[in-house]
């Protein structure tokens, strides 16, 4: 018997809501407070009367002060932040200041610089140890789930590890030429960076989708995906011992890349504030608010998601190779609550890492990522929550 304060009311916080409330045993009472007070409204009608008291708050998560007063009025025991990765530090400090619990799906990023690393977080490990509250970073999909599978396959498969290859395939089809699955701001400034990869002891770093693969994915077939930095590179590079290489490829279809393309070239996704009839504008900002939101893909979307990491590493002397995956399918998860699978599976780890650490079997006092748990209790979970994990001992390698 809980009670959780969760920031943001979107796409991953939606089908965080839904999750809580399936899990009422833990989690008792719900906060949900944002930016938008008519969002966080609209979800509670939803969700009402289903065995989880909810209350909805408005608050602006970039002043610290302000969700002090929240957290001190409403007392939580963890604060989820499914707003924005802008919003990590400021929530981590509010946090601090009332003792609470922390928990997010994304690493911090500025602003006004299209650059995450963990370093600004882990930062805080020390000063959380000391208040004895527990930060859980980077418990969605990939980063979350892709490091939970990590350390499954460390514990139970393999003696060493030697290399993870991410593979994130999202087959799903909206209808629209261009559109994107989470916050059209931070994916597109994840997926217009540099590549980079781990390899013995460093970063590679390559041109934006100067990568490029073929893999034929369970359930959604042959897909071209592209290398991208993704930050759990970070976080396993140093958490899983011996680990000589990390790579992460992500899927783009045609037409995401021919428009992605022509965006960059005309500068629609430059985050430099320009001078546009009096006022300052952010090119990037502005393109968010003519894309479609995606929460509104939910009812449009169809096809499937495949997620996983293929390990190749030793057991008992012998070279073996394993895949972890799952495959989640977008008008499932519409139906079940309201929202496409790239917010489910985003979701539905988050819920389950509060859950875990509510329950005390995820908690010690300072900053961790997902694969510094024991990931068995995460793993059952993922089965009981709707994202069933399969595996393949003997999966078709990425050149
Ligand atoms: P959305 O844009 O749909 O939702 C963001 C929500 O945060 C909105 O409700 C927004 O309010 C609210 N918000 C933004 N700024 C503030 C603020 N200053 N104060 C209070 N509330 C604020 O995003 P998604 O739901 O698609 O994504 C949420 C997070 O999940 C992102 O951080 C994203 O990086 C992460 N993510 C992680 C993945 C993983 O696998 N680990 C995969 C996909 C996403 P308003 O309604 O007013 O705009």
């Amino acid at each position: 018997m809980s009670r959780a304060l969760m920031i943001g009311a979107g796409g991953v916080a939606s089908v965080v809501a839904h999750k809580c409330v399936e899990n009422s045993a833990v989690f008792s009472e719900l906060c949900i407070a944002s930016r938008t007070l008519a969002r966080c409204e609209a979800l509670k009608e939803k969700l009402d009367g289903r065995g989880c008291q909810i209350t909805t708050r408005q608050v602006d998560a970039d002043d610290v002060e302000a969700l002090v007063a929240l957290i001190e009025d409403y007392k939580p025991e963890i604060v989820m932040n499914l707003a924005l990765p802008y919003q990590d530090l400021t929530i981590m400090d509010a946090c601090l200041r009332t003792k609470t619990h922390y928990l997010d799906t994304a690493n911090y990023e500025p602003k006004d610089t299209a650059k995450f690393e963990y370093s600004w977080q882990w930062a805080y490990r020390q000063r959380f140890e000391e208040a004895g509250i527990c930060a859980i970073l980077g418990c969605g999909f990939d980063p979350g789930v892709t490091g939970v599978f990590s350390a499954y396959a460390q514990k139970h498969y393999f003696d060493k590890i030697r290399e993870i290859d991410i593979l994130d395939c999202n087959g799903g089809d909206h209808g629209y030429p261009f559109a994107t699955n989470f916050n059209p701001e931070i994916n597109i400034r994840e997926v217009s960076a540099n590549g980079r990869y781990y390899e013995n002891g460093k970063f590679v770093e390559t041109q934006p989708m100067e990568i490029k693969r073929q893999y034929n994915f369970a359930e959604v077939g042959e897909k071209d995906m592209y290398l991208l930095y993704h930050e759990e590179l970070e976080s396993l590079a140093k958490n899983i011992n011996g680990i000589e290489r990390i790579r992460f490829f992500m899927t783009f279809g045609e037409s995401y890349l021919r428009h992605l393309n022509c965006l960059i070239n005309v500068g629609m996704t430059s985050i430099e504030p320009i001078e546009f009839q009096g006022q300052q504008i952010v090119p990037l900002q502005f393109l968010k608010a003519v894309l479609p939101d995606p929460a509104s893909l939910g009812p449009r979307t169809v096809g499937k998601t495949n997620i996983g990491c293929i390990f190749t590493g030793e057991k008992d002397g012998q070279q073996r190779h394993h895949y972890i995956y799952n495959i989640c399918d977008h008008q499932e998860c519409y139906r079940e609550t309201g929202a496409q699978a790239v917010s489910y599976t985003t979701g539905v780890p988050a819920m389950i890492g509060a859950s875990l650490l509510l329950q005390g079997l995820w908690c010690k006092p300072g900053v961790y990522n997902v694969e510094e748990f024991d990931p068995d209790p995460f793993m059952d979970a993922l089965n009981r929550y709707g994202l069933p994990w399969r595996e393949d001992s003997d999966p078709v390698l990425v050149p």
